[in-house]
């Protein structure tokens, strides 16, 4: 059991702001639970409504 993000490594512990860590999310993936951070998890969700190209994304 870890409370890293699964992306990024980020730790739990190393988050303060208890605002970032409400928008955690967790996933259970093959009966294994795995943590977003706040900041991968809005990327995540980026993913999943978007779909589109990367370059979309760049200045
Ligand atoms: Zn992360």
């Amino acid at each position: 059991m870890t409370d890293a993000c699964a992306r990024c490594g980020r730790t739990r512990a190393s988050v303060t702001d208890p605002a970032e860590l409400l928008a955690w999310v967790r996933e259970r993936e093959r009966g294994i639970d795995q943590w977003l951070c706040h900041v991968c998890a809005r990327a995540h969700v980026r993913d999943i409504e978007g779909k589109l190209p990367a370059d979309y994304w760049a200045p």
